[in-house]
């Protein structure tokens, strides 16, 4: 697997430097270098494999050989450790939920998949890989849910203290040795502004063997198409073949995702991509210019994203053409208003317990719906994470029924560990060099 960055195509590096490196020294993000189309064979038996043996031919096609197909097995069995069920709603409109992992959020397909390939790397090196991690919330659980315990690596979560929900900081700060948390007396933007610093900094470059975890790493997009194709599957047992896929978005990894899933051979109706607030791409596909802005807040903070890092790929991905990427994708935004309502609806009609991502996911699946009235498609909306991690902004009545999942059970007995930290660099650099 060759990839090239999307600023200047003429640089190519290995899965390996990408990997390790997150992001090319100047700009842009790395892309494969041509996205292998899956064979007909591999088509034609979707409907009859299970999750873990799409994920392994998937992954098998992407990496063509950067690692052996025995190890591949092996990793994609340790992420794969839960599912990601399609659960019926209604005739014809589906929840993919990709909650069921230890951090209760889609991004554990990313962190655990990251984590484990960056081990297989590492398994010639004697330096241990020390990675650095800015989080709002869910990035930061998921990331230190995958690498605990991996070996060869060392995790260093910075979050602002007292703006995570209480499930969110048990699930990063009760982790295993090589999982440090660092509440700092901040905001999420000192967070990051802290970690960039770091990785500017000379001196701590010299010392140790720095990476990033965030979603700029294609290691974490390639995980996440499998869960489309397992979708599909899903479908075809039930005889369904035609499909909207609506994904709930913030830095548009996930949609990126399947958008490269379907250029892979994933036949896929349509694209709709919802947004809370922060709607630079609906604006930008409604016929404005892409202008990037400040985040606002949002009760779908997961996707408070002022700047989408990965619409960059999805543009690279059409070759900047427009038209044609705005032939297969929508894009909605909707406001706080109308999260907390769907929120009511879904569990007033349905008994189903949303999160407000996944509820800004079926209300864009609804606006598509209305705009494409008598479309005979099944929809589904992707199910980003557990209501649970978000009890502060769910309506009263749903908050009563919510079942807490055995994950969050465990991790309220277990010790908290965590150091604070002033929002300055400094003191972030001395914490690193004297730990
Ligand atoms: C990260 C996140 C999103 C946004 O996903 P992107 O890949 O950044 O578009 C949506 N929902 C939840 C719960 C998340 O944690």
């Amino acid at each position: 697997m060759k990839l090239y960055a999307t600023q200047d195509p003429s640089l190519r590096v290995s899965f390996e430097e990408a990997l390790f490196q997150s992001m090319p020294r100047g700009k842009g993000l790395y892309m494969p270098f041509a996205l292998p189309r899956l064979s007909p064979d591999f088509m034609k038996e979707l409907a009859n494999l299970s999750f873990r043996q799409i994920a392994f031919e998937v992954s098998k096609a992407l990496l063509q050989g950067v690692i052996p197909e025995k190890a591949l097995e092996k990793i994609v069995e340790e992420t794969l450790s839960f599912d990601a069920p399609l659960v019926n709603l209604r005739e014809n409109t589906y929840v993919l939920e990709l909650f069921h992992g230890p951090s209760l959020a889609f991004k554990d397909f990313g962190a655990r998949f990251m984590s484990r390939v960056m081990s297989y790397f590492l398994q010639e090196s004697t330096a241990p890989l020390d990675v650095l991690v800015a989080t709002s919330g869910d990035t930061g659980g998921a990331v230190a849910l995958g690498f605990a315990d991996v070996p060869g690596t060392r995790v260093t979560i910075l979050f602002p203290r007292g703006k995570v929900s209480p499930i969110q900081e048990l699930q990063l700060t009760t982790n295993g040795a090589n999982i440090h948390a660092l509440a700092v007396e901040g905001t999420f933007d000192d967070c990051q502004a802290m970690v960039k610093a770091a990785f500017s900094d000379e001196e701590l470059h010299r010392r140790f063997r720095l990476t990033s975890a965030n979603s700029i790493n294609i290691s974490r997009l390639i995980p996440q198409t499998f869960y489309y194709f397992h979708a599909y599957a899903q479908l075809l047992r039930q005889g369904i073949s035609k499909v909207v896929f609506t994904v709930p978005s913030g830095n548009f990894g996930n949609i990126g995702a399947g958008l490269m899933a379907q250029r892979m051979g994933l036949p896929v109706h349509r694209w709709v991509a919802a947004t809370n607030a922060n709607d630079v791409v609906p604006r930008f596909l409604s016929g404005q210019s892409y202008e990037t802005r400040k985040s606002v807040q949002t009760i779908s903070n997961a996707m408070d994203v002022g700047a989408p890092s990965n619409w960059e790929r999805i543009m690279d991905l059409f070759s900047g053409n427009k038209k044609s990427l705005s032939d297969v994708l929508n894009a909605y935004r909707f406001s706080d208003v109308e999260t907390r309502e769907a929120m009511e609806m879904l569990f007033d009609h349905y008994q189903y317990i949303a999160c407000p991502h996944t509820a800004v996911a079926w209300l864009g699946m609804e606006a598509d719906r209305a705009e494409h009235p008598g479309e005979e498609v099944a929809r589904v909306i992707l199910s980003t994470a557990h209501a649970c991690k978000f009890p502060e902004v769910l309506p009263d009545r749903v908050k009563q029924a919510l079942v807490i999942p055995s994950q969050v059970e465990g991790l309220v007995s277990k010790e908290a560990r965590v150091t604070p930290m002033a929002a300055d660099f400094f003191a972030f650099k001395s914490y690193l060099l004297n730990r």
